[in-house]
């Protein structure tokens, strides 16, 4: 089975936080770009994938279409190992993290999607899990709002749209103060913080975080390759630590696993490099006694992919959902989390290919084939 064109589609759509935001990393959350990868075979079976993501998307359509694509066209769609592993040796020396590793994600994606089609089940069956009866409790991921009143108020609405965990994107204490003031004591709270301090303040912060019930701690130290500095605050700060989203494939998780950093690990399929590289950490993770929660934060073929390796390797914990309010999505209702729970398709492979009509209707510019 042969792949014998690859195909790229960038779409923007609106996104609404339900208020005004605060300034949040380099991304505008007014609106979702996505990135999204169809593989033909020559035997009519096509797969989709999805490499991150937001303000990277154009860099990773250009690393699918001038590296990654001309080198998996006539390879055998089948061998999706030995394509992943040929792959990432032989592009290496343009680095191990960043676009070139999302554009392997996406096409790995793909390939376990048609797998999934070629073996008529979904992807979740084809890993050795039934997909749970009623989906999973989904975390609300709320993104950052920065003013207290706002993170309270998001926080208390996503509680009254019906989550029972929720994840903040906040950097300061009065926020955290306002969120679990809003929710009240039971409920699980996370902190997402994405690497803003040096060790020695993500410690002092995790003391003064301590009366709030943390269930994790997400990234708290800059830069996220510093593992023995992450196990300094895990120790010192006395809250469970969780990281991943920014490791570089398996090693860097066993050297994080080795630095005693992690209570939580979050590999993020779209850019760790696809399901295959997900499989290996959860083994792994799982050997070393961490715990898993997979990082999710998109909604395209990611998404779907995220949903079947939560199914098959951790199957208890909350499912991440970024607290937004989409304009459109190729999957539609299969990307909403209604009541706090999230749904999965069981169609075969990811379950669902996207619509074709909103990628047309949402293109940022034309989708890009390359053929053999
Ligand atoms: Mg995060």
């Amino acid at each position: 089975m042969k792949i014998i064109a690859i195909e790229t589609h960038l779409i923007r759509v609106r996104a609404d936080m339900g208020a005004a935001t605060g300034e949040f990393v380099a991304a505008s959350w007014s609106r979702l770009d996505s990135l999204f990868r169809r593989v033909v075979t020559d035997q009519g079976l096509e797969g989709w994938g999805e490499g991150f993501g937001h303000a990277v998307c154009p860099a990773t359509r250009v690393a699918i279409e001038t590296m990654l694509a001309p080198a998996a066209l006539g390879q055998d769609a089948r061998d999706i190992r030995g394509l992943h592993h040929r792959l990432a040796q032989h592009f290496h020396l343009y680095g191990r993290n960043g676009p070139l590793t999302y554009a392997l994600s996406a096409l790995d994606i793909a390939l376990w999607d048609i797998a999934g089609k070629a073996a008529g089940l979904p992807l979740c069956q084809l890993l050795g899990a039934a997909p749970p009866a009623d989906g999973f409790a989904a975390y609300a991921s709320l993104l950052r709002y920065s003013e207290p009143k706002l993170v309270g108020e998001a926080a208390a609405r996503a509680a009254a749209q019906g989550y029972r965990h929720i994840k903040l994107h906040e950097i300061d204490i009065p926020q955290v103060a306002a969120a679990r003031a809003a929710i009240g004591p039971e409920m699980p709270l996370m902190l997402d913080t994405n690497c803003p301090w040096t060790v020695a303040d993500a410690i002092t912060m995790a003391k003064r975080l301590r009366p709030f019930d943390l269930a994790w701690l997400e990234e708290p130290v800059w830069p996220p390759e510093d593992h023995a500095g992450l196990a300094r605050v895990r120790r010192e700060g006395a809250i469970p630590i969780a990281a991943g989203e920014n490791a570089a494939g398996l090693h860097d998780f066993r050297a994080q696993f080795a630095a005693g950093a992690l209570d939580i690990a979050q590999p993020s399929v779209t850019k760790i490099g696809g399901i295959t590289e997900v499989l290996r950490i959860a083994a792994l993770a799982e050997a070393k006694g961490v715990r898993m929660v997979p990082h999710c934060a998109y909604f395209g073929a990611g998404y779907l992919a995220s949903l079947h390796l939560q199914a098959a390797l951790a199957p208890t914990a909350p499912f991440e959902h970024l607290f937004l309010d989409l304009e459109a999505s190729p999957y539609h209702e299969l990307v909403q989390a209604p009541g706090g729970r999230a749904h999965m398709p069981d169609g075969p492979g990811l379950g669902r290919d996207p619509d074709a009509a909103v990628l047309a209707r949402f293109a940022l510019s034309p989708p890009v084939t390359v053929r053999a």
